[in-house]
């Protein structure tokens, strides 16, 4: 196998062997990258990457499990000193003037950052289509969509131009572009890593996401990333691990979930089903009583935090600042040439929702709804269920074939872990007609992280591809 595609814990194991250097695997990332550039799933790749390679060869190993892994931050987190976009033009000229807490957690680690990456902007979509930089494309196939909104984070791993990727998961957008590549695709419980200095898109939903080969890779990251600080006071601790065993482990299946789900999607969850069976698992049959209107309580509570958080930019205060008379008039003029036409739909919406006429009828009758959906999961833990099944994601659609409701559509299996708090993991199971990845989702209860993972990493190894 080519250095720039071990997983992260072979790539642990050649530097141990003395196989591999890092500035050897930082070279074959570059190449990769100087070849593929028509991807455009880096908006800037690092070139002193090479050199904190070298630095880091000659101060030896530290010991870390992530010490010399090469990876890449999606461009909504910040990285001190370095431009910050979240693929928007309102921010153009914004420098970070310090680390995401997760960015500081893996240089303790002294992980190697290659660069930002390429993203549905403002980390609203599923396709990757939203970019001020352009779409980037998918890796498996360039006429079809990387899906967002990391398209860059997926891409970037898939196409050998990273070892692993910071993306970002409000309702599935870690998991589906990793599926639509054939990677894994993680989102941990909400608070399990800290969101200091990752833009907000909305903050009761948003976690930090990650993306790598297997969710074993994901489970080396999430430890040396994970934990309460005290720059954000939603963050809390991973729960200590459980060994995981599946012989009459309790794992819940949400048939409605099920029911509008693209056909090859319901056959990759059949082959999850039946493996898990055969290995002793029990399964207990949930209805939440909402499935059909998970995906339109996710798009109102989206949009409405999505319009609030949005307001800080104005052109007064970050990024992108044009000439006005009035300060009415620079809010506006900055507004209107800052934002892209989906993040203008969605303030649009989510001040429809919020004002004070609509408020009850929508923004408050979708949290009421989402109350509904978090304690029917909490009930669960009554009943000794711990890991959920969940359907996964189809094929990547081809470019220029799904309009904007239906992309909406696509995140209905993915939203119902943000609006609960919950872990979930998007695993490549099967091969659809058209030779692409279709996933699974292998979900639990809020700070089951580790056990959602390890369960993950078993369905990996019987994808039947
Ligand atoms: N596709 C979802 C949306 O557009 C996901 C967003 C996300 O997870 N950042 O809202």
């Amino acid at each position: 196998m080519k250095a720039n595609n071990l997983s992260v814990s072979q790539i642990g194991e050649a530097y141990k062997k003395n196989e591999l250097k890092p500035s050897e695997l930082v070279k074959a990332y570059q190449d990769s990258y100087l070849q593929q550039k028509n991807l455009n799933c880096y908006i800037e790749f690092y070139d002193e990457a090479y050199e904190t390679a070298l630095n880091l060869e000659k101060a030896g190993p530290s010991g870390h499990h992530l010490w010399a892994v090469p990876a890449a931050v999606k461009d909504n987190f910040s990285v001190q000193g370095k431009d910050l976009t979240c693929a928007s033009k309102i921010l153009e000229g914004y420098v970070s003037p310090s680390d995401a807490v997760v960015v500081s957690r893996l240089k303790e680690q002294n992980f190697i950052n290659l660069g930002r990456l390429n993203m549905d902007e403002m980390a609203m979509g599923a396709t990757g289509r939203y970019s001020v930089y352009g779409p980037t494309l998918n890796f498996l196939d360039n006429k079809r969509f990387a899906g967002g909104s990391s398209s860059g984070s997926a891409v970037a791993v898939a196409a050998g131009m990273a070892a692993f990727a910071l993306a970002s998961d409000t309702g599935g957008s870690a998991r589906l572009p990793a599926s639509y590549n054939g990677l894994t695709g993680f989102k941990p419980s909400y608070g399990v890593i800290p969101r200091s200095g990752m833009a907000d898109l909305a903050p009761s939903l948003d976690v930090v996401g990650l993306i790598a080969h297997t969710p074993l890779d994901i489970k080396l990251v999430l430890e040396a990333v994970a934990g309460r600080s005290n720059f954000d006071e939603t963050s809390i601790n991973l729960n200590a691990a459980k060994q995981l065993s599946f012989k009459g482990l309790k794992v819940a299946r949400f048939n409605n979930l099920l029911k509008p789900v693209h056909p090859e999607v319901k056959k990759a969850f059949s082959l999850a089903e039946e493996y898990l069976k055969s290995e002793g698992v029990i399964f207990v049959d949930i209805d939440l009583g909402l499935e059909d209107e998970i995906i339109n309580i996710y798009y109102i509570l989206c949009c409405g935090e999505a319009a609030t958080t949005l307001s800080r930019f104005d052109g007064a205060r970050y990024g992108l600042k044009l000439k006005a008379a009035s300060a009415g008039e620079l809010f506006a003029a900055t507004r209107s040439k800052g934002f892209g036409d989906e993040v203008k739909r969605r303030i649009l919406l989510g001040n429809y929702f919020l004002h004070e006429q609509n408020y009850a009828d929508w923004y408050n009758k979708a949290n009421v709804m989402r109350s509904h959906l978090c304690n029917k999961i909490n009930e669960l833990k009554q009943s000794g269920v711990e890991l959920f099944l969940l359907p996964g994601f189809s094929e990547a659609p081809l470019i220029g074939t799904a309009d904007e409701a239906t992309t909406y559509s696509s995140d209905s299996t993915a939203v119902m872990s943000n609006l609960t708090g919950t872990p979930a993991v998007a695993v490549p199971m099967m091969l659809g007609q058209n030779g692409l990845p279709v996933s699974v989702q292998l979900g639990g209860l809020r700070g089951s992280d580790q056990l959602v993972l390890d369960a993950g990493q078993k369905l990996y190894h019987i994808k039947n591809y």
